[in-house]
């Protein structure tokens, strides 16, 4: 998978290279990730990039040129993007479908915005989609694009070790995950749940997808309407709900 990002900090990005996940598939070549510096696709000595808004008022904007320039670039030599993706406060939440649908493409396109944004018609006719990561504004697309790179790259086949790990992680199935433990077993008298230390997978499995279950109604219970459950889960949710109705759940907190 290509992946082009196209920033006026290109330093903010090329963060990803040091560490982690992500760094191990750049370098691995599961992903070929370029930075790409806008400032390199201005035409005047200053490199300017960005101007004052049509009709007036505070902030600038960025220039619409230099990022036609920058994509027509990549298109040359990096071949034809499957989706160029504006980052923007105004655009389509990303969640784990559009991380899915993205990680599928074979070359992505970012656009990091910045000031006040970018010029309307680098929306209109360069962007192919919008993507915002949430209802609050950044002072560039920087972090965003970030965040979508990291979704993306961890989802692609091989980039996570154990992709088994992947498949029960919070929205893949729309349930969000079970709770984890590791060793102490005691921690000034936290324990640590019986089942998970008896060894007995099936019991594990159950608790486990119980847990799901209990969290996801719990916090999101807007995720269980689109969620397939199969006759187990039907029948450990109804047994959990059964417990709130009774009012019996005593909030089982693990301070
Ligand atoms: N005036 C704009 C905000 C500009 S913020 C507005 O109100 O819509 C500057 C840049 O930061 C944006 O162009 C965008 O690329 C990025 N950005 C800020 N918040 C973002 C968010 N929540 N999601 C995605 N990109 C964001």
């Amino acid at each position: 998978m290509k992946l082009d990002i196209v920033t006026i900090f290109p330093r903010m990005v090329e963060i990803v290279r040091h560490e982690g996940i992500v760094a191990r598939a750049l370098e691995s070549g599961l992903v070929d990730l370029a930075t790409h510096d806008l400032r390199d696709f201005t035409a005047d000595r200053h490199r300017v990039v960005d101007d004052v808004p049509y009709g007036g008022g505070p902030g600038m904007v960025l220039k619409p040129e230099p990022l036609f320039r920058a994509v027509e670039t990549i298109r040359r030599t990096r071949g034809e993007p499957s989706a160029i993706v504006l980052m923007s406060p105004q655009g389509q939440r990303f969640d784990h479908a559009a991380a899915r649908r993205l990680a599928r493409l074979p070359h992505v396109v970012v656009l990091c915005g910045r000031y006040e944004g970018v010029d309307e018609r680098v929306r209109e006719h360069l962007a192919t989609e919008e993507l915002s990561i949430g209802d609050y504004v950044l002072t560039g697309g920087e972090l965003p694009a970030l965040v979508v790179l990291d979704a993306v790259i961890r989802l692609r086949p091989g980039a996570v070790g154990d992709a088994q790990s992947i498949e029960h992680d919070s929205f893949v199935r729309g349930l969000l995950d079970h709770p984890h433990y590791t060793r102490p077993p005691r921690l000034d008298g936290l324990g640590v749940p019986e089942v998970l230390q008896s060894g007995n997978h099936g019991a594990i499995r159950r608790w486990r997808t119980r847990e799901a279950l209990r969290r996801t109604i719990e916090r999101r219970p807007e995720l269980l309407a689109s969620v397939q459950l199969d006759d187990e889960e039907r029948e450990l949710l109804r047994e959990l709900i059964e417990e709130q109705e009774e009012g019996a759940t005593t909030h089982v907190e693990h301070h």
